[in-house]
């Protein structure tokens, strides 16, 4: 029998929820052959839901693995961005400092032509 919650019948029929009203199981739902027969599918839904539950919590871990690896990665981008960032200043305070030199130069030049 297939894991988890039922889609079809062996036979090919539907399924549907019922709930249980026998002594033994009052209230309790469960999934049924559309056909009602005696030999298709009858499962618990609480015990669907539990192989449910059992089968994606190892796909849950997984995604938790790589949801601490793209953690790390953009942990590492970000110091990028912030070396990038303190290197983009450092270029500005150059850029600065070599415009301020080449006017000086270009007075003083300017000066030395004239004079
Ligand atoms: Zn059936």
């Amino acid at each position: 029998m297939n894991r988890g919650f039922p889609s079809n019948c062996g036979c090919g029929a539907g399924i549907t929820t019922f709930t249980s009203g026998t002594q033994e199981n009052p209230g309790r739902p469960f999934f049924r052959c559309e056909t009602r027969g005696e030999d298709h599918l009858f499962k618990w839904v609480e015990e669907a839901m539990l192989e449910e539950v059992e089968d994606v919590l190892p796909k849950v871990e997984v995604h938790g693995t790589e949801i601490a690896k793209m953690k790390a990665e953009i942990e590492e981008l970000m110091e990028i961005c912030l070396n990038n960032k303190i290197e983009i200043q450092k270029n500005k305070a150059v850029t600065k400092c070599l415009v301020v030199y080449a006017c000086i130069v270009s007075v003083a030049f300017g000066a030395y032509v004239l004079y």
